[in-house]
Protein backbone atom coordinates (compact mmCIF):
# COMPACT_ATOMS: atom_id res chain seq x y z
CA UNK A 1 0.00 0.00 0.00
CA UNK A 2 2.62 2.50 1.22
CA UNK A 3 4.51 1.87 -2.30
CA UNK A 4 1.90 2.12 -4.32
CA UNK A 5 0.88 5.33 -2.64
CA UNK A 6 4.42 6.87 -3.18
CA UNK A 7 4.65 5.45 -6.35
CA UNK A 8 1.25 7.53 -7.52
CA UNK A 9 2.28 10.37 -5.82
CA UNK A 10 5.68 10.39 -7.53
CA UNK A 11 3.56 9.79 -10.67
CA UNK A 12 1.63 12.83 -10.16
CA UNK A 13 4.31 14.99 -9.30
CA UNK A 14 6.32 14.33 -12.51
CA UNK A 15 3.01 14.92 -14.52
CA UNK A 16 2.40 18.04 -12.53
CA UNK A 17 5.80 19.56 -12.85
CA UNK A 18 5.64 17.99 -17.47
CA UNK A 19 1.91 19.85 -17.13
CA UNK A 20 2.52 23.35 -15.68
CA UNK A 21 5.96 24.24 -16.95
CA UNK A 22 5.65 25.20 -20.29
CA UNK A 23 2.18 27.27 -19.18
CA UNK A 24 4.49 29.40 -17.00
CA UNK A 25 7.24 30.04 -19.06
CA UNK A 26 4.72 30.43 -22.16
CA UNK A 27 3.12 33.38 -20.01
CA UNK A 28 6.86 34.52 -19.23
CA UNK A 29 8.20 35.00 -22.15
CA UNK A 30 5.80 35.51 -24.92
CA UNK A 31 3.59 37.78 -22.17
CA UNK A 32 -0.04 38.89 -21.78
CA UNK A 33 -1.84 41.82 -23.72
CA UNK A 34 -5.26 42.71 -21.79
CA UNK A 35 -6.93 44.66 -24.21
CA UNK A 36 -10.40 47.41 -24.56
CA UNK A 37 -13.02 47.46 -27.51
CA UNK A 38 -15.71 49.25 -27.37
CA UNK A 39 -18.59 49.07 -29.89
CA UNK A 40 -21.28 51.05 -31.90
CA UNK A 41 -24.05 48.79 -30.93
CA UNK A 42 -25.86 48.16 -27.47
CA UNK A 43 -24.48 45.45 -25.00
CA UNK A 44 -26.78 42.08 -26.10
CA UNK A 45 -27.08 43.98 -30.32
CA UNK A 46 -28.02 40.71 -32.28
CA UNK A 47 -24.97 40.32 -34.99
CA UNK A 48 -22.70 43.25 -33.63
CA UNK A 49 -22.36 42.69 -29.84
CA UNK A 50 -23.65 39.03 -29.22
CA UNK A 51 -24.20 35.73 -31.50
CA UNK A 52 -22.10 33.97 -33.65
CA UNK A 53 -19.22 36.28 -35.24
CA UNK A 54 -20.13 39.05 -33.09
CA UNK A 55 -17.87 41.48 -31.10
CA UNK A 56 -18.09 39.09 -28.17
CA UNK A 57 -17.51 35.89 -29.93
CA UNK A 58 -14.51 37.94 -31.66
CA UNK A 59 -12.71 38.49 -28.30
CA UNK A 60 -13.42 34.77 -27.14
CA UNK A 61 -12.04 33.09 -30.35
CA UNK A 62 -9.13 35.34 -29.87
CA UNK A 63 -8.09 34.33 -26.01
CA UNK A 64 -9.18 30.66 -27.08
CA UNK A 65 -6.76 30.62 -29.82
CA UNK A 66 -3.87 32.61 -27.79
CA UNK A 67 -4.27 30.12 -24.93
CA UNK A 68 -5.04 33.58 -22.80
CA UNK A 69 -2.51 35.41 -24.12
CA UNK A 70 -4.61 38.21 -25.36
CA UNK A 71 -7.76 39.29 -22.95
CA UNK A 72 -10.11 41.69 -25.04
CA UNK A 73 -12.61 43.37 -22.81
CA UNK A 74 -15.94 43.83 -24.80
CA UNK A 75 -17.48 47.31 -23.97
CA UNK A 76 -21.04 48.29 -25.74
CA UNK A 77 -22.21 51.67 -26.46
CA UNK A 78 -22.05 53.84 -23.85
CA UNK A 79 -20.67 51.65 -20.87
CA UNK A 80 -16.75 53.54 -21.54
CA UNK A 81 -17.40 55.81 -24.35
CA UNK A 82 -20.73 57.32 -26.13
CA UNK A 83 -21.61 55.15 -29.74
CA UNK A 84 -19.58 57.14 -32.37
CA UNK A 85 -16.59 58.29 -30.30
CA UNK A 86 -14.54 54.71 -31.29
CA UNK A 87 -12.47 56.38 -34.09
CA UNK A 88 -10.77 59.56 -31.36
CA UNK A 89 -10.89 56.23 -28.92
CA UNK A 90 -8.39 54.08 -30.59
CA UNK A 91 -6.88 56.98 -32.39
CA UNK A 92 -5.77 58.31 -28.79
CA UNK A 93 -4.81 54.69 -27.26
CA UNK A 94 -7.86 55.22 -25.08
CA UNK A 95 -8.63 51.67 -26.20
CA UNK A 96 -6.81 49.66 -28.37
CA UNK A 97 -9.84 48.53 -30.52
CA UNK A 98 -13.70 49.67 -31.79
CA UNK A 99 -15.98 46.83 -33.44
CA UNK A 100 -18.28 49.24 -35.45
CA UNK A 101 -18.55 50.41 -39.34
CA UNK A 102 -16.25 52.67 -41.59
CA UNK A 103 -19.01 54.93 -42.94
CA UNK A 104 -19.86 56.10 -39.40
CA UNK A 105 -16.13 58.02 -40.29
CA UNK A 106 -16.89 59.60 -42.97
CA UNK A 107 -16.80 62.90 -41.14
CA UNK A 108 -12.70 62.46 -40.71
CA UNK A 109 -11.84 60.51 -43.52
CA UNK A 110 -14.52 60.16 -46.72
CA UNK A 111 -12.53 57.52 -48.25
CA UNK A 112 -13.67 55.28 -45.00
CA UNK A 113 -16.90 55.00 -46.48
CA UNK A 114 -15.89 52.47 -49.11
CA UNK A 115 -14.80 49.84 -46.59
CA UNK A 116 -18.53 49.74 -45.47
CA UNK A 117 -20.93 49.89 -48.37
CA UNK A 118 -20.90 51.71 -51.94
CA UNK A 119 -24.41 52.53 -53.21
CA UNK A 120 -25.06 50.20 -55.93
CA UNK A 121 -21.85 48.66 -54.80
CA UNK A 122 -20.73 44.58 -55.00
CA UNK A 123 -22.18 41.67 -53.05
CA UNK A 124 -20.92 39.70 -49.96
CA UNK A 125 -18.38 37.75 -52.35
CA UNK A 126 -17.11 40.92 -54.64
CA UNK A 127 -16.36 42.65 -51.82
CA UNK A 128 -14.17 40.07 -50.08
CA UNK A 129 -12.79 39.47 -52.93
CA UNK A 130 -12.02 42.91 -52.93
CA UNK A 131 -10.73 43.78 -49.74
CA UNK A 132 -8.70 40.62 -48.91
CA UNK A 133 -7.38 40.08 -52.91
CA UNK A 134 -7.81 43.34 -54.88
CA UNK A 135 -6.03 45.90 -52.29
CA UNK A 136 -8.90 46.72 -50.60
CA UNK A 137 -7.14 45.86 -47.28
CA UNK A 138 -3.95 47.57 -47.96
CA UNK A 139 -5.98 50.42 -48.92
CA UNK A 140 -8.40 50.69 -45.82
CA UNK A 141 -4.91 50.73 -43.77
CA UNK A 142 -3.55 53.27 -46.09
CA UNK A 143 -6.41 55.88 -45.38
CA UNK A 144 -5.95 55.48 -41.93
CA UNK A 145 -2.60 55.87 -41.69
CA UNK A 146 -2.40 59.32 -40.97
CA UNK A 147 -4.39 58.55 -37.64
CA UNK A 148 -1.96 56.26 -36.52
CA UNK A 149 -4.66 52.79 -37.07
CA UNK A 150 -5.22 50.36 -38.89
CA UNK A 151 -8.27 47.99 -39.64
CA UNK A 152 -10.04 44.91 -41.27
CA UNK A 153 -12.92 43.42 -41.79
CA UNK A 154 -14.40 41.20 -39.24
CA UNK A 155 -18.12 40.86 -40.04
CA UNK A 156 -20.47 41.84 -43.00
CA UNK A 157 -24.69 41.64 -42.80
CA UNK A 158 -24.96 40.41 -46.51
CA UNK A 159 -27.13 42.54 -48.33
CA UNK A 160 -29.62 44.78 -46.27
CA UNK A 161 -33.23 46.27 -46.95
CA UNK A 162 -34.43 49.37 -48.64
CA UNK A 163 -36.20 49.65 -45.90
CA UNK A 164 -39.60 51.15 -43.97
CA UNK A 165 -42.31 53.63 -44.86
CA UNK A 166 -45.72 54.01 -44.02
CA UNK A 167 -47.07 55.28 -47.78
CA UNK A 168 -46.35 53.40 -50.95
CA UNK A 169 -43.42 54.72 -53.57
CA UNK A 170 -44.68 54.83 -56.66
CA UNK A 171 -42.34 57.32 -58.52
CA UNK A 172 -39.30 59.77 -57.17
CA UNK A 173 -41.59 62.59 -56.65
CA UNK A 174 -43.16 60.27 -53.55
CA UNK A 175 -40.14 60.84 -51.65
CA UNK A 176 -39.85 64.86 -51.95
CA UNK A 177 -40.65 65.51 -48.18
CA UNK A 178 -40.30 62.68 -46.73
CA UNK A 179 -38.66 62.04 -43.15
CA UNK A 180 -36.25 59.71 -43.22
CA UNK A 181 -33.90 57.82 -41.34
CA UNK A 182 -31.12 56.94 -43.51
CA UNK A 183 -27.02 57.76 -42.27
CA UNK A 184 -24.14 57.45 -44.91
CA UNK A 185 -23.89 57.80 -48.93
CA UNK A 186 -26.89 57.16 -49.03
CA UNK A 187 -28.85 59.52 -47.02
CA UNK A 188 -26.70 61.98 -48.90
CA UNK A 189 -28.08 60.84 -52.31
CA UNK A 190 -31.78 60.71 -50.63
CA UNK A 191 -31.62 64.35 -49.67
CA UNK A 192 -30.51 65.23 -53.05
CA UNK A 193 -33.98 63.91 -53.88
CA UNK A 194 -35.67 66.07 -51.85
CA UNK A 195 -35.82 63.61 -48.44
CA UNK A 196 -35.60 64.96 -45.29
CA UNK A 197 -32.74 62.86 -44.01
CA UNK A 198 -32.68 62.19 -39.69
CA UNK A 199 -29.67 60.35 -38.66
CA UNK A 200 -31.21 58.26 -35.58
CA UNK A 201 -29.34 55.63 -33.48
CA UNK A 202 -30.78 52.15 -33.47
CA UNK A 203 -32.99 52.37 -30.50
CA UNK A 204 -34.35 55.52 -31.60
CA UNK A 205 -36.09 54.45 -34.78
CA UNK A 206 -39.26 52.32 -33.51
CA UNK A 207 -40.56 55.60 -31.33
CA UNK A 208 -39.85 58.69 -33.91
CA UNK A 209 -41.43 55.75 -37.05
CA UNK A 210 -44.47 55.13 -34.95
CA UNK A 211 -45.22 58.78 -34.09
CA UNK A 212 -44.96 59.96 -37.34
CA UNK A 213 -41.64 62.22 -36.43
CA UNK A 214 -40.19 59.95 -39.63
CA UNK A 215 -41.97 58.79 -42.41
CA UNK A 216 -39.43 55.85 -43.01
CA UNK A 217 -36.88 54.48 -41.68
CA UNK A 218 -33.66 52.01 -42.66
CA UNK A 219 -31.95 50.13 -40.34
CA UNK A 220 -30.74 46.48 -41.47
CA UNK A 221 -32.42 43.91 -42.71
CA UNK A 222 -35.15 41.72 -41.36
CA UNK A 223 -34.39 39.99 -38.10
CA UNK A 224 -32.97 43.52 -36.69
CA UNK A 225 -35.55 45.59 -38.34
CA UNK A 226 -38.33 42.68 -36.50
CA UNK A 227 -36.35 43.13 -33.67
CA UNK A 228 -36.80 46.90 -33.58
CA UNK A 229 -40.59 45.98 -33.75
CA UNK A 230 -40.17 48.81 -37.77
CA UNK A 231 -43.07 46.28 -39.05
CA UNK A 232 -45.31 47.64 -36.35
CA UNK A 233 -44.83 51.33 -37.85
CA UNK A 234 -44.99 50.72 -41.15
CA UNK A 235 -46.76 48.42 -43.69
CA UNK A 236 -44.27 48.67 -46.67
CA UNK A 237 -40.97 47.17 -46.63
CA UNK A 238 -39.40 47.80 -49.73
CA UNK A 239 -36.43 44.83 -50.04
CA UNK A 240 -32.85 44.52 -51.66
CA UNK A 241 -30.87 47.13 -50.62
CA UNK A 242 -29.61 49.96 -52.89
CA UNK A 243 -27.84 51.23 -50.62
CA UNK A 244 -26.30 48.84 -48.39
CA UNK A 245 -25.13 45.70 -50.65
CA UNK A 246 -22.81 44.18 -48.00
CA UNK A 247 -22.22 46.32 -44.92
CA UNK A 248 -18.63 45.25 -43.74
CA UNK A 249 -18.20 45.29 -39.84
CA UNK A 250 -14.62 46.78 -39.20
CA UNK A 251 -12.33 46.17 -36.43
CA UNK A 252 -10.19 49.20 -35.72
CA UNK A 253 -7.04 49.30 -34.10
CA UNK A 254 -4.58 51.54 -32.67
CA UNK A 255 -1.58 51.06 -34.58
CA UNK A 256 1.07 51.64 -32.06
CA UNK A 257 -0.89 48.91 -29.58
CA UNK A 258 -0.47 46.69 -32.72
CA UNK A 259 3.20 47.22 -33.38
CA UNK A 260 3.27 45.41 -29.99
CA UNK A 261 1.60 42.20 -30.36
CA UNK A 262 3.87 39.67 -31.23
CA UNK A 263 4.12 38.36 -34.96
CA UNK A 264 2.05 35.50 -33.60
CA UNK A 265 -0.88 37.62 -31.96
CA UNK A 266 -1.44 39.03 -35.05
CA UNK A 267 -2.04 36.55 -37.29
CA UNK A 268 -4.85 35.20 -34.42
CA UNK A 269 -6.60 38.78 -34.69
CA UNK A 270 -6.24 38.53 -38.67
CA UNK A 271 -7.76 34.69 -38.62
CA UNK A 272 -10.22 34.71 -36.03
CA UNK A 273 -11.58 38.34 -37.50
CA UNK A 274 -11.59 36.77 -41.24
CA UNK A 275 -13.50 33.89 -39.44
CA UNK A 276 -16.14 36.38 -37.66
CA UNK A 277 -16.61 37.72 -41.51
CA UNK A 278 -17.59 34.14 -42.60
CA UNK A 279 -19.34 33.47 -39.62
CA UNK A 280 -21.63 36.66 -38.89
CA UNK A 281 -22.91 36.08 -42.51
CA UNK A 282 -23.84 32.52 -42.32
CA UNK A 283 -25.71 33.45 -39.53
CA UNK A 284 -27.75 36.75 -40.79
CA UNK A 285 -28.89 34.55 -43.63
CA UNK A 286 -30.14 32.16 -41.40
CA UNK A 287 -31.38 34.45 -39.56
CA UNK A 288 -32.81 36.90 -42.52
CA UNK A 289 -34.60 34.00 -44.22
CA UNK A 290 -36.82 33.04 -41.14
CA UNK A 291 -37.73 36.75 -40.39
CA UNK A 292 -38.54 37.50 -43.62
CA UNK A 293 -40.71 34.20 -43.78
CA UNK A 294 -42.74 35.34 -40.67
CA UNK A 295 -42.85 39.16 -41.68
CA UNK A 296 -44.72 38.32 -44.90
CA UNK A 297 -46.32 35.12 -43.89
CA UNK A 298 -47.76 36.26 -40.27
CA UNK A 299 -47.10 39.97 -39.58
CA UNK A 300 -49.14 40.56 -43.17
CA UNK A 301 -46.18 43.01 -44.52
CA UNK A 302 -46.13 44.28 -48.07
CA UNK A 303 -42.59 43.47 -48.95
CA UNK A 304 -41.24 44.57 -52.36
CA UNK A 305 -38.25 46.16 -54.18
CA UNK A 306 -38.58 49.73 -55.17
CA UNK A 307 -40.01 50.57 -58.56
CA UNK A 308 -37.36 50.46 -61.40
CA UNK A 309 -37.68 54.49 -62.51
CA UNK A 310 -37.30 55.07 -58.48
CA UNK A 311 -33.73 52.76 -58.57
CA UNK A 312 -33.11 54.35 -61.70
CA UNK A 313 -32.85 58.04 -59.68
CA UNK A 314 -31.26 56.91 -57.23
CA UNK A 315 -28.81 55.43 -59.44
CA UNK A 316 -28.26 58.63 -61.26
CA UNK A 317 -28.48 60.93 -57.76
CA UNK A 318 -25.46 57.94 -56.50
CA UNK A 319 -23.28 58.47 -59.47
CA UNK A 320 -23.20 62.48 -59.16
CA UNK A 321 -22.72 62.27 -55.69
CA UNK A 322 -19.31 59.92 -55.95
CA UNK A 323 -18.06 61.88 -58.71
CA UNK A 324 -18.69 65.10 -56.56
CA UNK A 325 -16.54 63.33 -53.51
CA UNK A 326 -13.89 61.94 -56.39
CA UNK A 327 -13.44 65.66 -57.70
CA UNK A 328 -12.78 66.84 -53.98
CA UNK A 329 -10.29 64.65 -52.32
CA UNK A 330 -6.96 62.29 -54.18
CA UNK A 331 -7.59 59.59 -51.10
CA UNK A 332 -11.24 58.84 -52.35
CA UNK A 333 -10.74 58.85 -55.79
CA UNK A 334 -7.86 56.20 -55.39
CA UNK A 335 -10.08 53.72 -53.32
CA UNK A 336 -13.08 54.51 -55.51
CA UNK A 337 -11.03 53.44 -58.75
CA UNK A 338 -9.90 50.17 -57.21
CA UNK A 339 -13.00 49.38 -55.67
CA UNK A 340 -14.64 50.21 -59.02
CA UNK A 341 -11.75 48.51 -61.38
CA UNK A 342 -12.77 45.54 -59.44
CA UNK A 343 -16.48 46.00 -59.63
CA UNK A 344 -15.85 46.12 -63.55
CA UNK A 345 -14.47 42.67 -63.36
CA UNK A 346 -16.09 40.71 -60.91
CA UNK A 347 -19.54 42.06 -62.24
CA UNK A 348 -19.10 40.57 -65.71
CA UNK A 349 -17.62 37.10 -63.76
CA UNK A 350 -20.63 37.44 -61.54
CA UNK A 351 -22.72 37.71 -64.52
CA UNK A 352 -22.40 34.47 -66.25
CA UNK A 353 -21.05 32.63 -62.82
CA UNK A 354 -23.57 33.29 -59.86
CA UNK A 355 -26.33 35.45 -61.02
CA UNK A 356 -26.90 33.08 -64.29
CA UNK A 357 -26.89 30.09 -61.01
CA UNK A 358 -29.82 32.20 -59.80
CA UNK A 359 -31.70 33.26 -62.42
CA UNK A 360 -31.23 30.60 -64.96
CA UNK A 361 -30.31 27.31 -63.08
CA UNK A 362 -31.70 26.94 -59.81
CA UNK A 363 -35.37 26.75 -60.51
CA1 LIG B 1 -28.13 50.01 -42.68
Amino acid sequence: MTLVRRNFLTRAAIAGSVLAAPAVVSAQSKGVFNWKMTSAYGKGSPFYMDGPGSATDLAKRIKEMSDGRLNIQVYGAGELIPAFEGFDAVRAGTVEMNHANSYFWTGKTFAAQYFTAVPFGMNFQGVNGWLYDGGGIDLWNEVYAPFGMVAMPCGNTGVQMTGWFKKEIKTVADLKGLKMRIPGLAGKVYANLGVDVKVLPGGEIFPALERGVIDAAEFVGPFQDRRLGLHKAAKYYYTTGWHESATVSELLINKAAWDKLPKDLQAIVQNASAACNVISEAWCQKANSEAMDDLIKNQKVVAKPLPDSVIAALRAETNKVLAEAVAKDPMTKKVHDSYMAFKAKFDRWSEISEEAYHTKVRG
